[in-house]
């Protein structure tokens, strides 16, 4: 056997002809130049081929018996389940026509017959070295895309929690509120806020805050539901959004979080670390929210007054308690209409 500049590419030439001489000899050339060789007779075998094992590249014969290399070639660059193959096709010296048509349906070069195998290996050797770019290109578009997704879920999360960050929130929140008065659906949020959380820090440091901020984040996100939406408004700020929610549903929802959150023993290292958290619940529609601003300002002040009545509670906007406790100030301000 020739082995006489052969080089081991290992790249797959699936040659698709119908003459058998033809094929064997073009077969015996690309073998000798190290390439793995598939044939196929008949246009119907090329594709199924294709398919069975995506060579690198098609030597394809234009004229043959029931399906014409040009449908061969149209099918396969339509696939979009393929990847980049290159199709060489063979062609009369005389037909300007299916050369044009070829090129129509997408192949990428053309070699007439009687084939010149200097020609003919000159040209497998750049089209497969346009593939080997090609698939570069691709790899480097997958790599891009995956970095702008990383990028993109970086900055929506809160580093320390996972949870959405304010930003994120806010952009969501403002989402969820057009779409509530579009449908005329309720939309409710929950302020929560741990109490005497300082103190964790001044008593078992920064990274046992940090631990505890962890494991709260968990636990809210434990109580939600698919649709809503947790994240960290602040430091220690949480805010639940809570979508085709009523005023009622939210306050059972920020109930059970305030249940859970005192039932809980949070752990860092060797210590047992109890906390209790407030709330403050408000909800569209309402008379006194007209904004996405308005409805997390009702849902703050509520909160202020959880923390001003005691802490470890709930409190719901504009409820009495709420009116008692609020300065008349905030409830002008929580009507007036957002800057
Ligand atoms: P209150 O019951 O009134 O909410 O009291 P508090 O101590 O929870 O509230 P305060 O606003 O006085 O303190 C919040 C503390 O949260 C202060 C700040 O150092 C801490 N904190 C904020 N962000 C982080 C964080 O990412 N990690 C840790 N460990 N602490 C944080
Ligand atoms: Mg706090
Ligand atoms: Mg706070």
């Amino acid at each position: 056997m020739a082995s006489e500049g052969r080089t081991k590419t290992g790249e797959t030439i699936l040659v698709v002809d119908d003459q058998e001489d033809n094929v064997e000899l073009l077969r015996a050339r690309l073998f000798a130049r190290g390439y793995v060789v598939r044939i196929a007779m008949n246009g119907q075998q090329a594709l199924d081929s294709v398919q069975e094992i995506a060579p690198d590249l098609i030597l394809l014969d234009v004229m043959m018996p029931g399906m014409s290399g040009i449908e061969v070639v149209r099918r396969i660059k339509k696939d979009q389940n393929l990847p980049f193959i290159a199709v060489i096709m063979q062609t009369a010296l005389d037909s300007t026509e299916s050369r044009v048509e070829g090129l129509d349906a997408g192949a990428d070069d053309y070699i007439t017959k009687p084939i010149n195998f200097a020609e003919l290996e000159a040209r497998v050797r750049s089209m497969l070295r346009i593939k080997r770019l090609q698939e570069e290109l691709e790899s480097r578009e997958r790599e891009l895309e995956e970095m702008n997704d990383r990028l993109r879920r970086v900055s929506q999360t809160d580093g320390l929690t996972g949870l959405d960050n304010r930003r994120y929130l806010e952009e969501r929140l403002h989402e969820m509120f057009e779409h509530s008065l579009r449908l005329h659906e309720p939309l409710s949020v929950v302020m929560c806020d741990i109490d005497h959380f300082k103190s964790v820090n001044d008593t078992y440091g920064h990274l046992a805050g940090d631990a505890i901020l962890r494991q709260f984040a968990d636990l809210i996100k434990e109580q939600a539901r698919e649709i809503d939406r947790v994240g960290r408004y602040g430091g220690e700020e949480f805010l639940i959004i809570l979508p085709g929610t009523v005023l009622d549903a939210a306050v059972t929802f920020a109930g059970r979080v305030r249940d859970r959150i005192q039932a809980h023993e949070f752990v860092y290292e060797d210590e047992r670390i109890r906390r209790t958290v407030s709330c403050g619940v408000a909800a569209w529609p309402h008379p006194l929210i007209a904004s996405r601003d308005q409805l997390i300002r009702s849902a703050d002040e509520a909160l202020y007054v959880a923390k001003e009545t005691g802490r470890d509670k709930v409190v719901r906007f504009d409820s009495d308690e709420f009116k008692t406790h609020c300065k008349p100030a905030e409830l002008a301000e929580a009507g007036s209409p957002s800057s």
